[in-house]
C-alpha cells in the first residue's frame, strides 16, 4: 500500500477548515488518548459550525463516559457515512480503526492520519505523525490552536485526560516541557486537574482489584528478575465478568518493581489469540516496539502491543524467550 503525503500541522489545519462534514475515528479498544482526542476534535469542529460524526469500533469505554461529549461517540453500523474528510486519531495501523469503521467510511474521499506512534504505517491521503509527542492529545491541542478552532470546555477536559493518561499523569519519559505548558494552558482555560484525575484514577470498579488479586497470584519474574509478567485466561475473565478497560495500565505496577526492565501482560482472547501488552522502563533497557513488531504488532519504544495466534502458555513462552534474547 502506498504511503500518504506527509503534512505539516498548518496543512492539516487547512484540510480541517476546508471540510464541511468530518468523521472522526480512533483505534479499537480505545484508551484515554484515543477517546479524548476524538471528543476534543469533534467538539471544536462542531463549535466551528461543522457537521461531525464520531465513530469508534468499540464505542466509548465505561470508564471514560464521564467526559462531557462522550455521548457523541457512536459505534459503526448505521450504514455509510457521507463526509468530506475522515480523520484517524492515535491509530498506527489502518486495520486498528476496525472493520466496521472502515466499511462505514469507505466512500469518504479524503483521510487525514494524525498520530504519535513511531510505528505508524503512514496510511491515508495526508499524514501528520509526530513521534516526539507523548500523546495524540498534545498534537491536537496544537492543531486546534493552529486552525483557530474554539477550545470548548469539552475539548479542554478531553485533551487533559488524553495527555494525562498517555503520560501516566505527566510522568513518562516522553513528557516534554511543552506537555507541562499545554497542561498549564488547559488549567488556565478552566480544566480542573484534581477532579478530572480523580475521575480517571480514583474510581476503579471493584472488578479491577479482583483482577489484580488474580494476576498477583500468577506473577512471574524471568530473565534473572529483569522481566515481570502475568497472564489472564478466558476462564478468569468470564468468572470476573471483566470489561476490556478493567486491565488498562495495570502492568505499570509490575514495571515499577526494582530491577525489572520489561513488564508484560498476556491476555487470552476468544478465537485462539493472545493480546500482548508490553512496557519498558527505559529505551536503554529495551525497545518494546521493536520486540512487538517481530510479532506483527507495534506501538512506542516504552509501550507496545501485539495480537498473536496461539494458546496462552505457548505464546507467553515464545514472547518471554524473545525478550530474553533481546536483553542479553
Ligand atoms: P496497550 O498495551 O494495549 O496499552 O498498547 C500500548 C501501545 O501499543 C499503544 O500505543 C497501542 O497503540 C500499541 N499497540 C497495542 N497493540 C497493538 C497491535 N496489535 N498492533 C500495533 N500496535 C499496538
Ligand atoms: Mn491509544
Ligand atoms: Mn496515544
Amino acid at each position: 500500500m502506498s504511503e500518504g503525503r506527509p503534512v505539516s500541522l498548518a496543512e492539516a489545519a487547512e484540510a480541517l477548515l476546508a471540510a464541511g462534514r468530518v468523521v472522526v475515528l480512533g483505534h479499537v479498544r480505545p484508551d484515554g488518548d484515543a477517546i479524548g482526542s476524538q471528543i476534543a476534535l469533534a467538539s471544536s469542529l462542531l463549535a466551528a459550525g461543522k457537521q461531525v460524526v464520531v465513530l469508534n469500533e468499540d464505542g466509548c469505554p465505561a470508564s471514560l463516559r464521564f467526559l462531557a461529549g462522550a455521548e457523541m461517540v457512536e459505534r459503526p453500523g448505521g450504514g455509510e457515512v457521507e463526509a468530506d474528510l475522515c480523520v484517524a486519531l492515535d491509530t498506527a495501523n489502518r486495520s486498528r480503526l476496525g472493520e466496521g469503521c472502515l466499511a462505514s467510511t469507505a466512500a469518504v474521499p479524503m483521510l487525514l492520519n494524525i498520530d504519535h506512534h513511531i510505528s505508524n504505517e503512514r496510511y491515508g491521503d495526508l499524514v501528520h505523525v509526530d513521534a516526539g509527542a507523548p500523546a495524540t492529545g498534545q498534537i491536537l491541542f496544537e492543531l486546534i490552536s493552529e486552525a483557530g478552532l474554539p477550545l470548548t470546555p469539552e475539548a479542554r477536559d478531553s485533551l487533559f485526560v488524553a495527555i494525562s493518561t498517555d503520560t501516566g499523569g505527566f510522568r513518562y519519559p516522553a513528557t516534554t516541557a511543552r506537555t507541562f505548558e499545554i497542561g498549564a494552558e488547559l488549567l488556565r482555560a478552566g480544566a480542573d486537574a484534581g477532579a478530572l484525575s480523580s475521575m480517571v484514577y480514583e474510581r476503579y470498579p471493584f472488578r479491577r482489584i479482583e483482577l489484580l488479586r488474580e494476576l498477583l497470584g500468577v506473577l512471574r519474574l524471568t530473565s534473572g528478575g529483569r522481566v515481570a509478567s502475568w497472564a489472564l485466561d478466558l476462564a478468569t475473565k468470564d468468572a470476573l465478568s471483566l470489561q476490556p478497560d478493567d486491565s488498562e495500565n495495570l502492568t505499570d505496577l509490575i514495571r515499577a518493581i526494582e530491577g525489572v526492565d520489561v513488564a508484560v501482560f498476556f491476555e487470552e482472547l476468544r478465537g485462539g489469540t493472545v493480546r500482548v501488552s508490553m512496557r519498558s522502563k527505559s529505551a536503554a533497557a529495551a525497545d518494546v516496539c521493536e520486540i512487538c513488531k517481530t510479532f506483527g504488532g507495534g506501538g512506542h519504544a516504552l509501550a507496545a502491543g501485539a495480537r498473536i495466534e496461539g494458546g496462552l502458555g505457548e505464546v507467553s513462552g515464545r514472547v518471554l524467550d524473545r525478550i530474553d534474547q533481546t536483553l542479553s
